[in-house]
């Protein structure tokens, strides 16, 4: 790398060195490759574009999903003397013809704009006029349905660019990384040959612990929690603007220096609040999650999710924001089945494959929440990193856990992968494992097979828990061409050759310590099954099967 980028890092944004994979990165970026970043929150992404932008010549685009974060960069920037403007719905005509003539004139260094702006025809125009020098896509996880934070516009920024400028080079930034996400992007983007740079998502000095969600337990717990980090900072995240109001005043009738924040309060005193966290007069933030985003507080020593988040993304996200400055991070969460069932029920309305989208996120959601795997090893597995040895810094690593001998188990989960030929998911091989007869399980005539009912003995819901372990401990894999079927992993085709003892762990049992207020819903191992929406469903992948020329997967 050239001196002088070096130099601009400590003169432009007053740091003495990179940080992790951000020299590659930006080195890779000004010899004009694509670039693909994965990287967790606040590991700083923003600079790999940043810096590039700075020493290059012409104006590099940022698409950037928010406006707030937009305006919130570009403030940033032009305090530290770069030229950097918005591009977005809030700029009336005659700002937005001032900006547009300072690109044109060269001086501009960052032009952010929102995805809705790019794809105005008068935006079009205007930038393939300018000069430009490479384009920068943050927040890429907004390309995929498979992630937490869907926009359809991110999915139409591929073909403006090629209209703009097909060969100005690319960098995509995102901190979600689930193998699905990031396929998707890349083929998005048409970024299957990017260079890829992968950070570790491990956050070593975060603790992660659950707790049962128990009417008024939970409560003190939260008070007696808080309490003992008295005079630190701490979030508390909840689902509802209700909720936030409860809980805050729930806090403050404790004496405990909070205040709520969401998006139904008045602007003024949202952002009082804010920022009365952030200049510490206040301790507690108690927040929807729309609170958090861009926000950079490094010392927060606690995330609480006093009500379970919707994706285990989205979770990573939220907790990330605790202990940025290396320190002490707890994070804890209450959870309750019916939590996910309620978040369940407020998809009912939405189209089907959004519906059954979000279902499968929360199901991940409530797997880790039952989980008696250390929690850090699902969370890496949940974004494809495989962690081998328990981390003893969350709560199932500190606690006695149930253990039992899982040889057989694997063996038979094994097993039904490969008699149903591995173009099966987990729902489908607990059924066949258990001897349960549905449409598809005689459909393909696995009722005939040697596993069918072999595990008969062994509730449902615990099939399921082993299935996810033999994924943990990389026995199984996803595929995720192929609507997520299980195939085995060389690890698991050894393991078939000479197995041996694998230890399991036992799932926690939440439901009989958390008395329910209203059990609406029937409880089970699954999420309260909807006889129509699953009707939809089959005809849907059955449609997307044939086109394929595919079996319709369960
Ligand atoms: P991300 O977008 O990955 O969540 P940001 O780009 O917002 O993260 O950066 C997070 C924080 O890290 C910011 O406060 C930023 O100033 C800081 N930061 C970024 N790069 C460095 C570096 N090389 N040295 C020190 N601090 C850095
Ligand atoms: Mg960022
Ligand atoms: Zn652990």
């Amino acid at each position: 790398m050239e001196e002088k980028v070096k130099s601009e890092l400590k003169k432009i944004f007053g740091f003495s060195q990179f940080r992790g994979n951000q020299e590659p990165i930006v080195d890779n970026l000004l010899s004009q490759k694509n670039t693909f970043v994965i990287m967790p929150t606040g590991a700083g992404k923003s600079l790999c574009y940043q810096l590039p932008a700075v020493v290059s010549d012409g104006t590099a685009i940022v698409i950037s999903p928010l406006i707030a974060l937009m305006k919130n960069q570009v403030d940033q920037l032009n305090a530290i003397g770069v030229n950097a403007h918005f591009l977005n719905s809030t700029l009336n005509k005659s700002e937005a013809t001032k900006v547009k003539s300072e690109v044109l004139s060269k001086k501009t260094k960052l032009l952010y704009v929102a995805p809705e702006s790019l794809t105005k025809e008068e935006n079009i125009a205007f930038l393939k006029s300018a000069h430009l020098s490479f384009v920068a896509i943050d927040e890429a996880h907004c390309i995929s349905e498979w992630g937490h934070d869907f926009r359809p516009e991110y999915r139409k920024i591929k073909s403006i660019v090629a209209q703009i400028a097909p060969n100005l080079p690319i960098i995509a930034l995102t901190a979600t990384a689930t193998p699905k996400v990031q396929q998707d992007i890349q083929r998005n983007l048409h970024m299957e040959e990017a260079d890829l740079f992968k950070s570790s998502f491990n956050r070593t000095n975060l603790f992660y612990e659950v707790r049962p969600k128990v009417k008024n337990e939970s409560k003190k717990h939260l008070i007696k929690f808080i309490k003992s980090h008295k005079g630190k900072s701490g979030i508390i995240y909840c689902l509802s603007r209700k909720k936030v109001e409860e809980i805050a005043q729930l806090l403050q009738v404790n004496q405990i220096n909070a205040a709520p924040y969401h998006a139904g309060l008045d602007s003024a005193v949202r952002i009082k609040n804010q920022d009365d966290f952030l200049n510490e007069e206040l301790d507690v933030i108690v927040a929807t999650i729309a609170f958090g985003m861009g926000i950079d507080k490094p010392d927060v020593r606690y995330v609480i999710h006093y009500d379970v988040p919707k994706s285990l993304e989205g979770y990573y996200q939220e907790t990330g924001r605790a202990g940025r400055d290396g320190l002490e991070g707890h994070c804890l969460m209450f959870y309750r089945y019916e939590d996910i069932v309620k978040l369940d029920k407020f998809n009912k309305d939405k189209p089907v494959t959004e519906r059954e989208n979000a279902r499968v996120l929360l199901q991940e959601m409530a797997a880790y929440a039952e989980t008696g795997v250390c929690r850090r090893k699902f969370i890496l597995n949940y974004f494809g990193e495989t962690f081998e040895k328990d981390c003893g810094y969350c709560d199932n690593c500190k606690r006695e856990r149930e253990i039992f001998e899982g040889m057989s188990y694997i063996q038979t989960a094994l097993e039904a992968a490969m008699e149903t030929n591995e173009r099966f998911g987990i729902e489908h091989l607990v059924k066949v494992i258990i001897g349960e007869s549905n449409e598809y399980v005689t459909s393909y005539k696995h009722d005939q097979l040697p596993v069918f009912g072999k595990g008969k003995v062994v509730p449902e819901k615990y099939w399921t828990s082993i299935i996810r372990q033999a994924m943990i401990f990389d026995f199984l894999e996803k595929d995720i061409e192929s609507f997520g079927v299980l195939k085995l992993t060389p690890r698991g085709k050894a393991f078939m050759e000479a197995p041996y003892s694998v230890n399991l762990y036992k799932d926690h049992e939440y439901e009989a310590e958390s008395a329910s207020d209203t059990p609406d819903v029937e409880i089970s191992a699954g999420i309260a099954y909807d006889e129509k929406l699953f009707e939809l469903l089959k005809a849907e992948r059955k449609k997307v099967a044939k086109s394929k020329g595919l079996p319709p997967y369960v």
